[in-house]
């Protein structure tokens, strides 16, 4: 099968969150089994070119239409780690690519609506007729409305749209500008509810319902979260929506590339490790130590690792540290914030908490770090307000860090509590979950966790290779996209 993936992220190139480690992992993994798969990728300047091989330009007349004008663009191609990608390079003022950010500008609606049109048409003017287009969040929500409103008339009649939604929250709410700029026009059928319009502001249009709307296939990243999104408030108000469409709607757990994490070949880890044999883990926790200043005696690390915004948990983050300190363990904190105010809040704490030799936190952004963290910490805490899926718990149990979750979303379905999983047999355990978002419900499920290392040695080492045997990779839901697309392909 040949399929197209239109992402604004591919891990490590350009990676914000988990949406960048997902379309690398799952690109690869298809196009193991035989599939080709291509992506296409805005060309941001900041993005870290250090992880592309070959970069060249393939396409360099390619003419957007936008604003009933045009605007030129290079299409660069190039290889991330073994990843055929595109990257779309716009030549105009709007300098929509080259700020130094992947997002947060104002115009952010206007930037990805820009480049789900220039994917398409590269597509288009390459003579590229993929089987099956997969997109991704609210950045390219816009690709099946413009595909089977305009494309398709042009020639691409035959392609299918997979959609994937790793994060509801974001939605990509613009106004008609978007309309004149993309050459869709026709206000009052766009803004109709039964297509992009905002099925609360009346006067906005919503890239994600479009992407949801028009595409043949939608799904979210974990079964559970695809439970949420239809029967709870979690869907920021898109339920109805999902409603509308739930024929076409499922939840497909995220895999995780066991080339990039593993900890029997990580290349960011000094020493390596797997479940027959955890020295190296314990070296690799000295060495955490080490480079972070904390002191080096008889305590579990417990470490969270994710962006500092309200999905998070920010409070119970911020308790989690001083829980943790108080119970006897150590603390390491990788997070960045785009928020202000939260920002200033973790900052506030960084200078508090400077001197103490137990506790470090790493404001910021650091890929290399990480690998360090969830190979070195004996836990993890992932406390999430929502999460669609969420990485970090995954990586820990590939890595022998526990997860202490909150059962959310995806947590739900990779995390099974070693005390009161009821269905789950405790030789298939591995790790702890808390409900409530309140400091006690997390105290209760920290408490539990730092007790079972200080108290049960045996048993907490017995935790950790359970959990490192759980096979998250993208076998499963490698195979389940194929099925979708195989479903979609020929409808
Ligand atoms: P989300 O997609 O909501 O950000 P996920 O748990 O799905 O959360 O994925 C997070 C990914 O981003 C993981 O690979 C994690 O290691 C990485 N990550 C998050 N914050 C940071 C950071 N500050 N530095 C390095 N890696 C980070």
């Amino acid at each position: 099968m040949y399929i197209v993936q239109i992402a604004s992220e591919c891990a490590p190139v350009i990676k914000a969150g988990g949406l960048g480690d997902v379309v690398y992992g799952l690109s690869r993994d298809l196009e193991i089994r035989g599939n080709c798969v291509e992506l296409i990728l805005p060309k941001y300047d900041c993005m870290r070119y250090d992880h592309i091989w070959g970069l060249h330009d393939a396409y360099r007349e390619l003419w957007v239409p936008w604003y009933g004008a045009a605007i030129h663009c290079s299409v660069y191609c190039g290889w991330v780690h073994g990843q055929v990608c595109f990257f779309i390079e716009p030549h105009s003022n709007d300098n929509f690519f080259n700020r130094g950010y992947y997002y947060g500008g104002n115009d952010d609606t206007m930037r990805f609506a820009f480049f789900s049109k220039a994917a398409l048409e590269f597509l288009l003017k390459s003579n590229k007729r993929p089987d099956v287009i997969h997109c991704h969040d609210w950045q390219t929500g816009l690709v099946p409305v413009m595909l089977f409103e305009m494309y398709k008339y042009h020639g691409m009649e035959n392609q299918r749209v997979c959609y994937t939604i790793h994060n509801f929250k974001h939605q990509g709410i613009a106004g008609a500008d978007i309309l004149w700029a993309t050459g869709l026009y026709r206000e009052p059928y766009y803004f109709n509810y039964d297509h992009l319009g905002d099925n609360f502001n009346p006067f906005a249009l919503n890239f994600m319902k479009g992407g949801i709307v028009y595409s043949n296939y939608v799904n979210t990243v974990s079964p559970h979260h695809a439970w949420e999104a239809r029967h709870t408030d979690i869907s920021y108000g898109l339920g109805h929506t999902i409603h509308l469409h739930q024929h076409k709607f499922s939840g497909i757990l995220n895999g995780l590339n066991y080339q990039m994490w593993n900890p029997e070949v990580d290349n960011y880890i000094p020493y390596h490790y797997d479940k027959e044999d955890l020295q190296g883990k314990e070296w690799n926790k000295k060495a955490l130590r080490e480079r972070l200043l904390l002191s080096n005696e008889d305590k579990p690390l417990v470490a969270f690792i994710g962006r500092l915004d309200e999905q998070k948990g920010v409070h119970l983050v911020h308790h989690a540290i001083y829980y943790a300190l108080g119970r006897g363990a150590q603390f390491v904190l990788l997070g960045s914030a785009t928020e202000s105010g939260i920002n200033a809040r973790f900052w506030h704490e960084k200078n508090f908490l400077n001197n103490n030799p137990d506790c470090h936190l790493e404001i910021g952004f650091n890929e290399e770090l990480a690998h360090l963290i969830y190979a070195g910490a004996d836990m993890i805490v992932v406390p999430s307000n929502y999460e669609p899926c969420g990485l970090t718990q995954v990586i820990g149990l590939k890595y022998g860090t526990v997860p202490i979750v909150r059962g959310v979303g995806g947590l739900v379905n990779t995390v099974f509590d070693r005390d009161y999983d009821q269905n789950t047999p405790p030789e298939k355990r591995n790790g702890y979950m808390f409900y409530q978002g309140d400091n006690y419900a997390l105290e209760s499920a920290m408490d539990r966790a730092i007790g079972l290392w200080q108290n049960y040695r045996e048993e907490f080492h017995k935790l950790v290779i359970q959990g490192m045997e759980y096979d998250y990779s993208w076998n499963d839901p490698g195979t389940q996209y194929l099925e979708v697309y195989d479903h979609i392909r020929h409808k």
